[in-house]
């Protein structure tokens, strides 16, 4: 099987969620009880959660007088270079690569549910779900991929604003996309092409990267070897949660007290 990604053609995106309820549905997943966000983005549920796998995000902007209003379907990104599976500290790695697809899914049978690929994800996808101490996100629907079926989210879409394939042909697709935008006097951004690596969500994003909340240049953080470093002399039976927990809040202190000294250089 060939590289897989979804394209995301944000110009057609209508906001109406389907996505989202179809996703709950073939993941099995509950509804949550929400209160009305009113922060940047205004959607409702405010973010992913255990239970919340992909998430329909809001925008708007005053330009030349005028609001301009538009949408962005979040969930994992199932980035070449994944942050979340540098992490992961156990091994065999609980979060992990379909070899053929470019996948990134979580083995739960290994998950200790220390959280190292929620701290580290450079888009804030995975969540710990305290119920079974297990790591949450989407999976790429990779039991319907490995039956041939595309993604439920995908199937469901009724504007054609998801389209499933090999990864070759979504990205000239959005290419394609991108070029009659850029004649209806659209400012196109494709989000995937480079960042981490290649991702296999590829946005082809309308209004431009700015307008979105995705980072610029997302990197995978330099300390994830300093992560490793401080685990390698626990073994991998003894391995637990809490060590991982321990780890993580001292290089977090590390790091505060880096930005802490450099803001005292500037002063
Ligand atoms: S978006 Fe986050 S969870 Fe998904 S593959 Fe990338 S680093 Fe991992
Ligand atoms: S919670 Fe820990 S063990 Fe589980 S997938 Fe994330 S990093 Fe790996």
């Amino acid at each position: 099987m060939a590289e897989k990604a979804v394209l995301l053609d944000l110009s057609k995106c209508m906001a109406c969620r389907g996505c989202q309820v179809a996703c709950k549905q073939w993941n099995d997943l509950p509804a949550e009880k929400t209160t009305f966000f009113g922060g940047p983005g205004y959607q409702n549920p405010k973010d992913l959660s255990p239970q919340t796998w992909t998430l329909v995000k809001f925008f708007e902007k005053k330009e030349n007088g005028s609001l301009i209003w538009a949408f962005r379907k979040h969930q994992c990104l199932h980035c070449s270079d994944a942050a979340c599976i540098a992490a992961c500290p156990v091994t065999p790695k609980a979060m992990t690569r379909d070899k053929e697809t470019g996948i990134v899914y979580v083995d739960e049978s290994r998950c200790i549910g220390c959280g190292a690929c929620v701290e580290y994800c450079p888009f804030g996808v995975p969540h710990v779900d305290e119920k079974d101490e297990k790591s949450k996100k989407c999976t790429f629907c990779i039991d319907r991929i490995q039956e041939g079926l595309e993604p439920a989210c995908v199937k469901t879409c009724p504007s054609g604003a998801l389209i499933f394939g090999d990864r070759d042909e979504m990205l000239k697709k959005a290419k394609a996309i991108a070029k009659k935008l850029k004649m209806a006097g659209r400012n196109p951004y494709i989000y995937g092409i480079k960042e981490l690596k290649g991702l296999h969500k590829i946005y082809v994003l309308p209004e431009g990267l700015d307008f979105y909340d995705l980072p610029k240049s997302p990197k995978v953080p330099e300390d994830i070897g300093l992560l490793e470093g401080l685990l390698k002399p626990i073994s991998v039976a003894t391995l637990t949660a809490a060590a991982v927990g321990l780890a993580i809040g001292y290089l977090k202190t590390v790091r505060q007290e880096q930005v802490a000294e450099k803001e005292k250089e500037k002063c």
